[in-house]
């Protein structure tokens, strides 16, 4: 079996038989992998904890036919910030799904490598409720599909934009409104996260508790229809089974 380097981020663990787990990463060179690593969950194991979600990791794999086997891995950073944060936690879980079912298996994307890792080390840094929605703003950005907040979606108005609709793309003016209301405060923050302002943005003082609530029930909503939509379209064009 070929012997390969790479870096990556665990996305998901599940266990296998009695002592092993399959690992699912995210991987810089190599897309995502899914690899066993024998033993760790004995307590003499050779791993330790350094196969957690989240972990960003320094892997050697031998390269198998569907899965993968670990044979060393090194932490490269250690998020204990994010760990010791419960909040600051169920969001880094939830990029990692996000990544997770976005990648695909062994076809190089490191771009959601490079994003997620940011993404990360921003929530280790100094955690905020809005770096989730900014996370999954920008994947569907990368997907192309990201959400239109500047001018209606319908007539290209740019003022009196009242609502936003995921499944028109985007925001409406009072005449087209047929999504959820949003608020000008709210507005102004997607603007800011689609443009790139995550950082003055995380340094904004004061944001009301309602407007975040806004932006992450749409960053959240926005995601979920993409990945159903995604799921859709690849289930038509898979063979019936026998
Ligand atoms: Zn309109």
């Amino acid at each position: 079996m070929p012997l390969y380097r790479d870096v990556g981020v665990v996305l998901r663990t599940h266990k296998l038989g009695e002592s092993d787990r399959i690992v699912t990463l995210i991987t810089q060179d190599s897309g995502k992998v899914r690899a066993v690593a024998k033993g760790i969950r004995k307590t003499t194991s050779k791993f330790g904890s350094r196969l957690e979600p989240m972990s960003h990791v320094q892997v050697q794999l031998y390269r198998g036919r569907e899965l993968d086997i670990v044979n060393q891995v090194e932490l490269v950073e250690v998020a204990s910030s994010t760990r010791a944060h419960l909040e600051a936690t169920t969001d880094g879980l939830a990029m990692c799904e996000v990544v997770e079912q976005l990648a695909h298996d062994r076809s190089p994307s490191p771009h959601l490598y490079r994003m997620l890792v940011g993404a990360l080390r921003q929530l280790n840094v100094a955690y905020s409720e809005l770096l989730l929605p900014a996370f999954q703003l920008r994947l569907l950005e990368e997907d192309g599909v990201g959400p239109r907040v500047d001018r209606c979606v319908v007539c290209d108005a740019t003022e009196d934009l009242v609502a936003i609709d995921v499944q028109a793309g985007g925001v409406q003016c009072r005449q087209h409104r047929r999504g959820v209301s949003v608020s000008v405060q709210a507005l102004s923050v997607l603007k800011d996260v689609l443009n790139g302002r995550i950082v003055s943005l995380l340094n904004r003082p004061n944001l009301p508790v309602e407007t975040v609530r806004e932006v992450v029930s749409y960053g959240r909503s926005a995601m979920e229809h993409h990945l159903e939509r995604r799921i859709r379209s690849s289930s038509l064009f898979e063979a019936p089974r026998a």
